[in-house]
Parts: C-alpha cells; sequence; structure tokens
C-alpha cells in the first residue's frame, strides 16, 4: 500500500430515544423519518451506533415495557448499541428478553452480576467489527451515579468498576487483538465522559449518550459527540484513515417534517397507537400558560411544571412539605397552552410512581436540599422541584455547603431542626436513591402502597378542578385530588 491509500469509513450515531411517534413541533422527529434519514445514507456503507435509553420511559413503554423498539432498532439497521439507565426500568429480565430480539449486541464493560462475574443483563464488554477494511473496537462504558439510582437492581449484587480503569484495561485488549480504531460508546453525563476523554488514551472516538443536547465536543484530541434524543438528531460522522491518521469529520444530521415517513416503520407505529387507543387523546383540561417541562430548565431551577405537580402532592396528602427529584418529569418540551390531555401528562409522568408521606426532621430537610442542588450545573435529576418550602442556593461553594441554610422557610417559617415535619415524595427517593439517603430511615405516614400514584393523582387534580367549574358532575361527591388520602 502506498502512502496515498486513504480509507473513508461512515458512521451514523443516535442516542436517547424514547418515543417512535413524531411530535408536534419541529423538528419533528419520530422513527419513521428516522429510518428514512438512515436509508438515504446506505449507499455510504454506514456502521449505525447507539448510545442507550430506548426500551423507557414513555408512555407507550409503560404499557409495553419497550417491545416497539426491537423492530425499530432492527429496521435502522443498527451495528451496537451500549445500554442506557432507563433500559433497566422494567428490570434485568426485561431488558434481556428485549435485547436479545435485536440484530446487534449490547455493551456495558464495566457493571458484573456478582452471581456470575459476567457483565450485567448478558452485556458484552467489547466487539470488533471489521468494516470498510478497518479493525473497529467498540467498547462500552457507564457511570456510577445512574447504576446507584436504579431501582429494579440491588447495589448489593452488582460490582461496578471504574469507566476509566476498565477503559484502559479494554483498550489494551483490544490494541492487542489489532484493532485499528477505538470507539467508547457510553451513557454518562458530560463530566465523566471529559474525564474518561482525558484519561484513556486509547480511546479515538467517544459517542456518548444520557444527555439529551446535540452537542460536539473535542477533549485531549479527540471528539465526545452527544447527538440529541427522540429521533430528531442524529450524527453522521466520516473518518478518513490516511497512513497513520485518521481525520474526522461530524455532520448533525436533524430529522424535520422535511423528511419523508419510511412507510413500513410508519406502519409499525401506528400499530402500536392504535394498541394505545384514543384515551390517550381524551383532554384532562386546558393550561392558561405554558409549562415548562425541558430538562435543561427542570435541573437547574425550579420551573411552573415542578411547581404544579408538587403543589398536587401537597394537596392530596396534606404534607406540609413536597420535595420530588427532577428526572421524574420526563416530557422535555414546553408544553402550550390549551388543552392538556392523558399523552401530555404520560409524557411527563410515564413511570409508576407512588407517592409517600414520610416523617423528617428540619434538619433532614437541609440535608435533601442540599444533597438536590450538590451537582448544580450537571442536568442531574436530583435537583428538587419543591413544594411547600422556600430555598435559594449558591453554586459558587463547594458541594455539601451550597444551601443559604438561614434563608429556608417551610409553609413561611424558619425550619425548626429538630421537629418534624410531614413531607410528601416518591417512594424512590424515600427508599434514598438519587442521594437522598437522609430520607431512607424516616418513619412512614402513608407507604408506597397505600400512596397513590404520582399520574394518577395529576389526573385526579384536573378531575376535581372540572369539578369545581361545574364542567362535569361527580356521581360520589368525591373531589379526588382535594382529598387526603391519609393523615
Ligand atoms: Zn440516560
Amino acid at each position: 500500500m502506498g502512502n496515498s491509500e486513504s480509507t473513508q469509513l461512515t458512521i451514523l450515531h443516535f442516542n436517547d430515544v424514547y418515543n417512535i411517534e413524531p411530535r408536534d413541533q419541529e423538528p419533528v422527529g419520530g422513527a419513521a423519518r428516522f429510518h428514512t434519514a438512515v436509508k438515504e445514507r446506505l449507499a455510504l456503507n454506514p456502521l449505525i451506533l447507539f448510545s442507550g435509553d430506548v426500551f423507557n420511559p414513555s408512555l407507550m413503554s409503560a404499557v409495553t415495557k419497550g417491545k416497539q423498539m426491537v423492530p425499530i432498532l432492527n429496521a435502522i439497521g443498527v451495528h451496537c448499541a451500549v445500554v442506557g439507565n432507563h433500559d433497566f426500568d422494567f428490570g434485568v429480565d426485561t431488558l434481556v428478553q428485549m435485547s436479545s430480539q435485536t440484530s446487534f449486541p449490547w455493551l456495558m464493560g464495566n457493571v458484573f452480576d456478582n452471581e456470575t462475574d459476567a457483565p450485567l443483563a448478558d452485556c458484552l464488554m467489547s466487539h470488533i467489527i471489521v468494516w470498510q477494511g478497518k479493525k473497529m473496537g467498540l467498547i462500552g462504558l457507564v457511570e456510577e451515579e445512574w447504576i446507584d439510582t436504579l431501582s429494579t437492581i440491588d447495589p448489593d449484587d452488582i460490582t461496578y468498576v471504574d469507566y476509566v480503569q476498565q477503559g484502559k484495561m479494554l483498550c489494551k485488549q483490544l490494541k492487542e487483538d489489532g484493532v485499528d480504531y477505538i470507539i467508547a460508546l457510553t451513557h454518562m453525563r458530560w463530566p465523566n465522559d471529559i474525564r474518561l476523554a482525558q484519561e484513556v488514551e486509547d480511546i479515538d472516538l467517544i459517542l456518548g449518550g444520557h444527555d439529551h443536547d446535540y452537542v460536539i465536543d473535542k477533549i485531549n484530541g479527540k471528539y465526545i459527540i452527544k447527538s440529541g434524543t427522540d429521533f430528531r438528531q442524529m450524527s453522521q460522522i466520516t473518518l478518513t484513515f490516511e497512513n497513520k491518521k485518521v481525520d474526522v469529520k461530524v455532520e448533525e444530521v436533524t430529522i424535520d417534517s422535511s423528511v419523508k415517513q419510511d412507510e413500513d416503520i410508519a406502519k409499525v407505529v401506528n400499530d402500536y397507537l392504535d394498541i394505545m387507543g384514543e384515551e390517550m387523546e381524551q383532554v384532562l383540561g386546558h393550561m392558561e400558560v405554558e409549562m415548562d417541562g425541558r430538562f435543561a430548565s427542570l435541573r437547574n431551577k425550579e420551573t411552573n411544571l415542578g411547581n404544579f405537580i408538587t403543589n398536587i402532592m401537597l394537596e392530596c396528602t396534606d404534607a406540609e412539605v413536597a420535595i420530588l427529584n427532577s428526572g421524574t418529569l420526563r416530557s422535555d418540551t414546553i408544553h402550550p397552552r390549551g388543552p392538556f390531555k392523558v399523552k401530555d401528562l404520560l409524557s411527563i409522568l410515564p413511570l409508576i410512581d407512588p407517592l409517600v408521606v414520610i416523617k423528617v426532621k428540619g434538619q433532614q430537610i437541609l440535608d435533601a436540599l442540599e444533597n438536590g442542588v450538590s451537582q448544580y450545573p450537571k442536568l442531574e435529576g436530583r435537583f428538587p422541584q419543591v413544594a411547600g418550602i422556600m430555598f435559594g442556593f449558591d453554586p459558587n461553594l463547594p458541594t455539601g455547603q451550597r444551601l443559604i441554610r438561614d434563608k429556608v422557610k417551610v409553609q413561611g417559617e424558619s425550619v425548626e431542626l429538630e421537629r418534624e415535619y410531614r413531607v410528601c415524595t416518591k417512594h424512590y427517593l424515600a427508599e434514598g436513591k438519587d442521594g437522598y439517603d437522609m430520607f431512607k430511615d424516616c418513619a412512614m405516614l402513608v407507604n408506597d402502597e397505600e400512596g397513590p400514584r404520582l399520574s394518577v393523582v395529576v389526573q385526579n387534580h384536573f378531575n376535581s378542578v372540572k369539578l369545581l367549574k361545574g364542567e362535569e358532575k361527580s356521581k360520589f361527591q368525591h373531589r379526588q385530588s382535594l382529598i387526603a388520602v391519609n393523615r
């Protein structure tokens, strides 16, 4: 081979896809248009890679456990994927049931099942694909933060290995196998991807997920690419291998309504939408204002959507304080004024989230808020949306000292450290997840079996508003969310 020998290899990358149907606003996305965009590039013989979060959450997955994604991922022709945190929402067995029906391997190289010592959920640690004559090494890495928050997995049953340590080890193996290029498929937050790029020299390219904004960065000479969300964007990456060097070119592909829907996938989508039924189109009520449900807002500050939901939590449980982790609210969009439908509600709250009321000391409330703001400005789901309480924090101070403690007010009063307050939260946080371990041993006033589901109390709230406005008559004289479940 002469020095002028040059090979081009195209990669299509996407991550974090939840809804197969297009949305109303541009870019509309949707699996059918996405598939067309992939097909338009098949002449380039692309390697198609996915960075996790597909089987949940969405209102459809709440019914199907993610089954609709199997034919779609297979049709798109994915060659390799890393698992995401939400792929565990229905437990390891369901994940394995779904992933085993896909036509490609799933990677997760740094979390192990203690029973088998093999990677959790039948994943592979790494995978080699020979493509355009190049030996491509793929590794899958995830972060400890979300492993800690999985509600379906007992932390004692698994072993997590730091992604830098494991990344180095996997790269060494791949190099020994003679690979030409190493791609890390990751599902972690930006600071962790940056650390990976800084500390593992042998990785050539990082294709990430978990964050939903389309961002390209270059750290330590390697690109980190996160390709948006929900079949609205993908990346077309061109690698040009020339001599010992590889040139990388990245292009964002936006899936807007100008892209035609692929008919076969549109049929799959429509069949599943039919399964979901007309129920989803039912109008719950009318919003007088826009509601901000964007991740980038909710995970950094209180929003009117967060206040709306937590106020309902207070109202329906007679608690003094409601604390909800922003990660609960999933729609990642601004909800327009006007009719608010069941499908809008379930896009915000697709998970089955039982509420609880616990007895919490003033000191523990402060600790909880401190935890909530500890990861700012990472867009972490633990950032609190609250009702019945006011607080401020200084993000410039170190983690653990950010809360302005003497300014915190519960029901308009200063916090008494030793007093016990009635706090409504979701069962997940009461179990100590998302860093809220101060809640773990608090006495339960309303437990998760007695407590209502969050999506149900919000739905009930709309019904009670209709009753109050006289738009609907109650058969039983109950005013639903206005009635406490247990005191
Ligand atoms: Zn994720």
